[in-house]
């Protein structure tokens, strides 16, 4: 059975113009070839450092924003070249839910309206029905449904990503795409959403595409994770293999900051991440992790590594491992 989606090759790189004419000075390598899958029920996390790529990833899944090559394919069709015509019945398969739930909700709408608003666009759907439909989406995100007529500014950051997604659910959706969803909120109310997710997940089958910048967030949630730096995919794996084998010096760097259990901790060496994710107008030639790697080579300057199958399902791209795996990294020593 094929997955609900598949990514290939996927790039996104935006101009930089300069002067009245608008003439294109270089670009920005956003997302820089990036593949991956994810099957129906499943969660795929997508981590890395703000401005390496990964929210341009979910928007342009979406197509949301316009990809410059590569290929995605939703239920084995290739949707890439879709025009927004032939892309309305994907529009209901895929939803997205965003880092800022008071930003992305309409402030003069209800929050009943803003939720039935997809049924009215979508399915047309009678007055009375889609209140009723309306009022089970909010006593299912654990919302009361006498909350419907209030408005965004009298909900809680919590509440209002509930909100969120309530939206996302109208349309029985197979994808929800997180752009940070939790990011924004408290921890405990962090936890609250993401076991709210879980659970429509189970009870939908729903498939995630989870974005943060957060090792410790997706670990609960995802089933497997993609590491990104400047564009790329680094390793890609199940979530236990990465959180105990990580194979990438950079998924080890942002591990040891990730707060863990004494006895995860014994087997763990601190690493110190320094300076900033270079410029992705002019990334460093080579493994663009060179310029931070305490493991960089002279070869890593000048080659690119491949996103290599070092173990079975366990990807990485690492010279290091270019003769199979190498141990031991900082985490084992
Ligand atoms: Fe570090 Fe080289 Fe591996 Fe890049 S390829 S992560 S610079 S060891």
């Amino acid at each position: 059975m094929s997955p609900l989606v598949e990514v290939r090759d996927l790039k996104k790189h935006f101009p930089i113009t300069r002067g009245v004419l608008a003439r294109v000075s270089g670009q920005v390598h956003a997302v820089d070839g990036v593949s991956f899958h994810i099957g129906r029920g499943e969660t795929l996390g997508l981590v890395g450092e703000s401005g390496c790529g990964k929210s341009t990833v979910g928007r342009t899944v979406l197509k949301l924003l316009p990809p410059t090559s590569g290929r995605i394919f939703v239920d084995g069709a290739d949707i890439t070249d879709l025009d927004a015509a032939r892309m309305f019945p994907y529009r209901e398969k895929m939803q997205m839910i965003y880092q800022d739930p008071y930003a992305s909700l309409n402030p003069r709408m209800t929050a009943g309206d803003i939720v039935g608003e997809p049924l009215i666009i979508h399915r047309s759907t009678a007055r009375e029905e889609r209140k009723e439909r309306v009022a089970r989406l909010f006593e299912r995100v654990g919302l009361r449904p006498e909350l419907m007529s209030s408005y965004p500014h009298e909900f809680s950051g919590g509440q209002r990503q509930r909100i969120s997604i309530a939206r996302a659910l109208a349309l029985d959706p197979e994808l929800i795409i997180g752009d940070e969803p939790v990011s924004a909120l408290d921890v405990s109310i962090q936890a609250q959403i993401i076991n709210l997710l879980m659970d429509l997940q189970d009870e939908y089958r729903l498939s995630y595409l989870f974005v943060a910048h957060d090792l410790a967030v997706v670990e609960h949630i995802s089933h497997r994770v993609a590491v990104m730096y400047l564009g790329r995919i680094v390793e890609l794996t199940d979530k236990t293999s990465l959180f105990e084998m990580p194979l990438h010096p950079y998924t080890e760097a942002l591990l040891s900051a990730v707060p863990v259990p004494k006895a995860r901790a014994k087997r763990r060496k601190r690493t110190i991440l320094t300076g900033d994710v270079p410029s992705p107008i002019k990334p460093p030639p080579g493994c663009h992790f060179h310029t931070r790697c305490r493991y960089a080579m002279p070869r890593c300057r000048q080659e690119a590594p491949a996103l290599r199958e070092v173990q079975p399902g366990h990807w990485a791209a690492c010279h290091l491992h270019d003769g199979g795996v190498r141990f031991p990294l900082g985490h084992r020593s």
